[in-house]
């Protein structure tokens, strides 16, 4: 399970995760463990010195770019520019022969290329579709990329699908098929096939097999 907000506190153990990564210590992706869990979570140091008085029995700390595995997943750590006060990270995951990208609160990707290249979907952001929502501060850049910039990434690194989930009310509250038809207008622009996540949606990812 990749984090766990506040409307999971008390739901999470009924999910009964084999594992937890948190991507930050902002409360929409970390709060719902403020009652613990029984299942190992892994952060970075700076994600679990924000959520250091929750009662998380099995506190397993991660280094960015360096891979672990859990329950059979490979994870990897890219940091992002997000927030000052709760830095984030996105996941480079590997079940299998299928890799994704998984970050839903991003700025900007540190190592871009590193991250993105190679991979079958990235996850993304879909806090704005065009409207920047991003405010710099020291050499940082803080709060959420547009799903537009986003797709810029996708396309320079190749990427051809994109799903983007945690979704501000911008678009939660309008026509879901307008919203649908935007993205994917988008999405073409971009050479990327894109959709719009939502509650309970079940995607299979798996590479084409090769043929001898
Ligand atoms: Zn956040
Ligand atoms: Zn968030």
């Amino acid at each position: 399970m990749i984090d766990c907000g506040a409307d999971w506190l008390n739901a999470v153990n009924s999910v009964s995760p084999t594992a937890i990564v948190l991507t930050h210590a902002h409360g929409d992706h970390a709060y719902g463990l403020a009652k613990g869990v029984s299942c190992p979570v892994y952060a970075t140091d700076e994600t679990w010195s924000v959520i250091s008085r929750f009662p998380i029995a099995d506190r397993r700390s991660l280094t960015s770019y360096e891979p672990f595995v859990s329950g059979g997943v490979r994870f990897e750590a890219f940091p992002v520019d997000h927030s000052i006060r709760a830095p984030a990270v996105g996941y480079r995951v590997t079940a299998d022969d299928t890799v994704f990208f998984y970050v839903p609160d991003v700025a900007d990707i540190v190592h871009r290329r590193e991250a993105l290249g190679g991979i079958e979907l990235d996850i993304g952001d879909g806090a704005t579709i065009t409207r920047s929502m991003i405010r710099r501060r020291d050499h940082m850049l803080i709060g959420h990329a547009p799903i537009a910039t986003q797709l810029d990434w996708c396309e320079a690194e190749g990427v051809t699908r994109a799903i983007f989930t945690h979704c501000d009310s911008g678009i939660v509250k309008k026509n879901p098929r307008l919203i649908e038809a935007c993205v994917k207008e988008l999405g073409a622009e971009h050479n990327v096939d894109v959709g719009v996540a939502y509650d309970g949606l079940n995607l299979t990812l798996a590479r084409p097999k090769r043929r001898d």
